[in-house]
């Protein structure tokens, strides 16, 4: 893979040396090429923002796409993958990849529609109790999301909600700060599992164990912890979450995320007797086609379902889902630890004399497989991805002004990606006098 006459450098051999020992799943996935690169193909590290398609998804997504030709309508029930029931082929996988019950797990809808739809049922606000806690840094989304949420309450936003931040000259949440502010003011604690920005991972079950004893209803966004972290939702006792299945799972662009709904709050086991939005996918399946005017709720998370789902949108979170399952997702955070260790290592070397800093927690238990560098010395993290890409055919991810997220993914990112993107830093990045 090196430039005919260019001598393999004792990290290069040692990057090789890794790979061949810890290959992971590579071959798996059509990793884009960097054309007329110094390498066949581009070192990616953004799959924290858009995971790389497995090659089985263009064939089982054709085979889908080709019973609507050869079936029509009765495909719903005749496709060798037939429509009516589809949605349950995702349910097992999702349930094994979140630690749920499957009763626990449905794919459906887009990530922020879905955080709506449970804050429904799960964002109750009474005149004494109505703030909702989220992360300083929480992504902009959910940021507006809970704010409109409050509003359509009739709270002021800017009242209602409480934001978390790190503690002076620190880049990250502490588990203590977050616990302390749910006073009993707070209705819904709702954090992302894995911060978008800085990789950090909070200790989910101990914050949602600090929310109940609290008094407050405790809900997840998962969209940088599902595929990457492995997870125990039901044994943590959350309430709720949500995922969207396009970063670490993989399910390409704007792909259907999944939820998860708490077994004591399923239809006429929540004593708190929830209100949901219902549409005919609300129903049992049963009596579905019953056409009755009142639905009848099954006890599960599909009760969380409104509408008929895009069956070709969700056969690629199938195939996505079906290689997390048969991998392992425990598996996978074995290789993660040790390819992200081995990124940290090689930015260890050339950091200090640079200014450039790692912000991700250094405690591997405490973050995924993404590792954020702040940019100082006045140069502007888009700028340098862009160098990056075009110079060294290293894909990152830049988030303005000065974070450019790294994340080796364990299922297709090589030893040698890592080599490769620390070395286009150092040569991007001049070192400070
Ligand atoms: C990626 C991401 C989103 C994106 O929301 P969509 O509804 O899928 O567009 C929302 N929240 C978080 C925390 C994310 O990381």
């Amino acid at each position: 893979m090196t430039e005919p006459g260019r001598p393999i450098s004792e990290g290069e051999r040692e990057a090789f040396a890794l790979d061949a020992a810890d290959p992971g799943h590579r071959e798996l996935f059509d990793v884009p090429p960097w054309p007329d690169g110094y390498y066949p193909d581009v070192a990616y590290f953004a799959g924290n923002s858009l995971g790389l398609r497995p090659k089985a998804t263009r064939s089982e997504l054709l085979a889908d796409l080709d019973a609507w030709a050869e079936l029509g309508v009765e495909g719903h029930l005749e496709a060798g993958r037939p429509w009516l029931p589809y949605h349950e082929l995702l349910t097992g996988p999702a349930a094994r990849l979140v630690g749920a019950l499957p009763t626990e797990t449905v794919v459906m809808n887009s990530l922020t529609v879905d955080l709506h739809l449970l804050m429904v049922s799960f964002y109750r606000p009474a005149p004494d109790r109505y703030r909702i806690l989220i992360e300083d840094s929480a992504f902009p989304s959910d940021s507006y999301a809970v704010r409109s949420q409050a509003a359509w309450h009739g709270f002021d936003p800017d009242d209602a909600i409480v934001r978390v931040r790190p503690r002076d000259g620190e880049d990250c949440l502490r588990t203590e700060d977050v616990i302390a502010r749910i006073g009993p003011d707070v209705a819904l604690v709702l954090l992302g599992g894995v911060n978008y920005l800085t990789g950090e991972l909070l200790d989910i079950p101990a914050i949602t164990a600090a929310g109940h004893a609290a008094g407050a209803v405790v809900g997840w966004d998962l969209a940088h912890a599902a595929g990457n972290v492995p997870l125990r939702l039901h044994a943590w006792d959350v309430d709720f979450a949500a995922w969207c299945s396009y970063k670490y799972l993989n399910a390409g662009p704007g792909a259907l995320a999944g939820v998860f709904v708490h077994e004591r709050h399923h239809p006429a086991d929540d004593r708190a007797g929830r209100p949901r939005f219902e549409g005919w996918w609300s129903t049992e399946q049963a009596t579905r086609f019953a056409m009755a005017p009142l639905s009848r709720p099954p006890r599960s998370a599909e009760a969380w379902q409104v509408s008929n789902p895009p069956i070709f949108a969700m056969s690629p979170v199938r195939t996505s889902l079906e290689l997390f399952d048969r991998i392992g997702m425990d598996v996978l955070r074995e290789r993660s630890l040790r390819l992200t260790a081995y990124l940290e290592r090689l930015l260890a070397g050339i950091t200090p004399s640079r200014p450039l800093r790692v912000i991700t927690p250094a405690d591997p238990a405490r973050r995924g497989a993404q590792l954020s560098v702040r940019i100082g010395g006045g140069l502007r993290a888009g700028e340098l991805t862009k160098r990056l890409r075009f110079e060294f055919g290293v894909i990152a991810d830049a988030r303005e002004p000065d974070v450019v997220r790294l994340a080796p993914v364990p299922l297709y990112s090589l030893y040698h990606d890592c080599r490769r993107a620390v070395e286009a830093l150092a040569e991007a990045v001049p070192e400070t006098a």
